[in-house]
């Protein structure tokens, strides 16, 4: 809808809250500064406009403008120039003065940091310059009771609120930072953990069996003939099968597991303190589980798990090595059937280590 958003439209409204109320703010202290000076009436129908019809004409500037961003580079100029300008025409009335070059330098810094702040600078002793041709001013080095009240509302409310707006801006940027990174560390079709946010978990949980010397598996689990399952019903297909099966380990894990997605058809979980054969039966349930679901649009679909199960190794350096162990196990699944769940260092599939026992 809004297509120039992108450009800096964000910052043309909030220059415009902040554009309207200091201007306001420095009419009044202009106001007071130019009255002992009894200026003619244009003057004051300059200032009026300036103090209360700019911000708005600025902002519908900026709103129209290809790049907004561009447009209120430029109006900050403006904002600038004209400061420069009531301060010459106030014959550098040394408060007034200093509230105005001063709130829009603190305002300069502020948008566009050091940059902003020596463009706006210049932009100010231009217009210094045209208000010493315009009103040919003396000096007035004293400031009246009078106009110093006059400066006390920019003085004050001026920085609170540009302290508001800056805090909301960085409380705005906070949350799009956290945004981001949980959207960085998503598998976007599953929403499970993605490859890396996973290890970073496993290199977590590894550490703390290592401290606590507390014991822990890993599954990876693979869905079996999962490119015949693509071939054959199409890529959707395909998707619609990686979706159940993260909604099934969503559902069926515990809430301290963590699972993600390896990658392609390769998912993985981490089972904080689970013994190796608690975790094989849990795996084996949700292998047996996931054999047995229906798709309504396919009906003749059935789909297999091969799952690789290691326990945490004490004798291991890495967490790595406790990652081949479960890629091992997985092979071995793969290799001696499919459609089963295999421990490292067992060997058997576990259906039949249960049997045996
Ligand atoms: P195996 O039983 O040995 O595991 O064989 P497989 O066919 O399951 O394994 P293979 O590694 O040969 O194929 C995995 C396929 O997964 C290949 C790839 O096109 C497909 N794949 C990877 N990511 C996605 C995805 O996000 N969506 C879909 N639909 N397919 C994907
Ligand atoms: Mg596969």
């Amino acid at each position: 809808m809004e297509k120039k958003g992108g450009k800096g439209l964000s910052l043309a409204r909030r220059l415009y809250a902040s554009r309207t109320l200091g201007l306001a703010l420095g009419l009044l202290c202009v106001g007071a500064g130019m009255y002992p000076l009894n200026p003619a009436p244009w003057v004051w129908g300059v200032m009026l406009l300036n103090g209360l019809l700019w911000p708005h004409v600025a902002y519908q500037w900026a709103r129209r403008a290809e790049i907004p961003f561009r447009a209120e580079h430029r109006n900050i100029l403006v904002d600038a120039f004209l400061g420069g300008f009531w301060v010459a025409a106030m014959q550098f009335n040394p408060l007034p003065s200093a509230a105005t070059l001063s709130m829009m330098a603190m305002n300069n810094v502020a948008i566009g940091g050091l940059r902003f702040l020596l463009k706006g600078a210049v932009a100010q002793l231009l217009g210094i310059g045209l208000g010493l041709l315009v009103f040919m001013p003396a000096f007035v080095p004293q400031t009246s009771p009078m106009q110093l009240y006059a400066c006390l509302p920019l003085l004050s409310i001026y920085p609170m609120a540009l302290g508001w707006i800056c805090f909301r801006q960085a409380h705005t940027l906070g949350r799009h930072k956290r945004e981001l990174l949980a959207l960085s560390r998503t598998d976007s079709l599953t929403g499970l953990l993605n490859h890396g946010a996973w290890k970073d978990q496993l290199e977590i949980e590894f550490q703390r069996c290592q401290r606590q010397q507390q014991g822990g598996a890993i599954a990876l689990i693979d869905i079996d003939h999962f490119k015949t399952i693509n071939d054959t019903y199409g890529h959707v297909a395909g998707d619609i099968v990686l979706r159940r099966l993260s909604k099934m380990l969503k559902q069926n894990l515990r809430a301290a597991d963590v699972a993600g997605r390896y990658g392609g058809d390769e998912f993985c979980v981490l089972l904080p303190g689970l013994p190796l054969d608690r975790a094989a039966v849990a795996m084996d349930a949700l292998r047996d589980r996931f054999a047995t679901l229906g798709y309504e649009q396919n009906p003749a679909l059935k789909v297999s798990l091969s799952i690789g199960l290691a326990a945490f190794n004490p004798a291991h350096d890495d967490a790595t090595l406790w990652l081949n162990d479960a890629d091992q196990a997985l092979y071995e699944a793969k290799t001696t059937g499919r459609n089963r769940v295999i421990c490292h260092g067992d060997g058997k599939p576990h259906k039949a280590l249960l049997d045996s026992v």
